[in-house]
């Protein structure tokens, strides 16, 4: 994840030297590959030039690689994470004055999308799974919400059973910001088929990367051609005559490229070996750890079905917590502590709060329905400030994940020191 944070620069810049995004530790051969298949043609644009190309299209088989793996009918390939976002909503709708229901933790990405969409984002309570609480989102409901952007945080599965059912309740749409959650089921499903899409990011710090890029999924045909004809300026793409094509709406330009597409296409394949790795060390991670009295964990709505990207402990207490921090940095132990030096959280979110833009947006005109600078989230703080995560690695050796849970512990019990429980 992006370690960017204003205060306690020197802790995060710990954390950023050890970070080790899986896609980024598995970065090789499979990779230049697949790059020097497009440099060979020269074909850098993925439609059409069909006679040039000799038979490569990066897009295509990086969008089928991942439909694959989802199980999902059709998947989208686009330039980001954050433009898939901002496609996903346009193409079910979601536009001006629109209330859209978010979290106050997730990459501010998520929030941007909203405002960019000319809709309005209205916060609600996570809890301890990490993400929107199906309470927390019936409580944030107005009359004007059309839609739940969920985000899956840090590559687990929020209460999807029931979310769902308050959405199906209020008749308001689902969709899934599945950023962080490449690989991670629910009831077996995929993320970000539970609702009317689902994106990815693929950006230099999540489980993939293919430099920058995004892809949206979904089981229903016409939101992803909606999706296609918006990320390419409404382009239909029958035929190899562009511009003479028709053009069946508006859009803008989101594609992706295919050099991008063709790192993304050999990170995918990789998908398989980089989950088995990481929940494997997610398991032993948990049998040690469960040891320690007091130390609680990150609720899981799908145990089995969690990516095992990042290892999430809940202190007893703030001050327990912050003292944890405090001994894993003097361990040498790579950790993140949302709460204050983390940059995923609205308490670090001033630009937000103020709406800050160059431009007048639609939330500057309409106002938005909560006020940003007062409000609180006391559910939401009461999670934060007791979690530290750490990423799972996928190339540890067993004897350098033994010694650092060795570190761990012996950083935990300090902190523990005292509490009774
Ligand atoms: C990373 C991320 C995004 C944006 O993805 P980019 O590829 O960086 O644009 C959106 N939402 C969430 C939850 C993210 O973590």
């Amino acid at each position: 994840m992006k370690l960017i944070n204003g205060k306690g620069a020197r802790l995060t810049l710990r954390s950023l030297t050890n970070a080790h995004m899986p896609g980024t530790e598995l970065f090789g051969e499979e990779e230049r590959k697949e790059v020097m298949d497009v440099l060979e043609t020269g074909v850098l644009f993925r439609y059409n030039h069909d006679a040039q190309r000799k038979g490569h299209w990066k897009a295509k088989d990086f969008e089928a690689e991942i439909a694959q793996f989802t199980g999902a009918k059709h998947a989208l390939a686009v330039s980001s994470g954050s433009t898939a976002v901002s496609t996903m909503l346009a193409a079910c709708g979601v536009g001006y004055g629109d209330h859209v229901i978010v979290p106050p933790f997730t990459f501010v990405a998520t929030i941007e999308a909203v405002l960019w969409a000319g809709a309005i984002p209205v916060f609600a309570e996570i809890d301890d799974t990490l993400c929107l609480s199906a309470e927390g989102i019936r409580k944030a409901i107005t009359p004007n919400t059309k839609a739940v952007l969920l985000v899956h945080m840090c590559g687990a599965s929020a209460d999807l059973d029931g979310i769902l059912a308050v959405c199906k309740e209020h008749n308001i749409m689902l969709i899934e910001d599945t950023a962080q959650a490449l690989g991670a089921t629910y009831k077996g499903k995929h993320l970000g088929l539970y609702g009317k899409m689902g994106s990815f990011s693929f950006d230099f710090f999540k489980i993939n990367t293919c430099g920058e890029g995004g892809v949206i999924i979904t089981d229903d045909e016409q939101l992803i051609k909606n999706a296609e004809y918006l990320s390419d300026h409404g382009h239909s793409h029958e035929g190899d005559n562009r511009g003479m094509e028709p053009h069946p709406i508006l859009g803008t330009n989101f594609r992706i490229g295919e050099i991008n597409a063709a790192i993304g296409l050999a990170q995918a394949r990789k998908l398989p070996y980089i989950i088995s790795q990481q929940r494997k060390h997610k398991a032993i991670i948990q049998e040690r750890l469960g040891k320690i009295p007091g130390l609680a964990f990150r609720r899981q709505c799908d145990d089995a079905g969690d990516s095992a990207t990042f290892f999430h402990l809940l202190l007893p207490n703030e001050q327990v917590a912050r003292a944890t921090a405090k001994h894993f940095a003097e361990a040498g132990i790579p950790y993140g502590y949302w709460y204050d030096n983390m940059y995923h959280y609205i308490k670090q979110w001033d630009q937000v709060k103020n709406l800050s833009m160059p431009f007048r947006m639609v939330a500057h005109e309409l106002g938005l329905p909560q006020d940003l600078h007062t409000l609180k989230f006391p559910q939401s703080d009461a999670v934060m400030c007791r979690l530290i995560s750490f990423n799972i690695r996928v190339t540890w050796a067993e004897e350098e994940l033994d010694a650092m849970l060795t570190k761990m512990e012996g950083a935990l019990r300090k902190a523990m020191e005292g509490v009774s429980v």
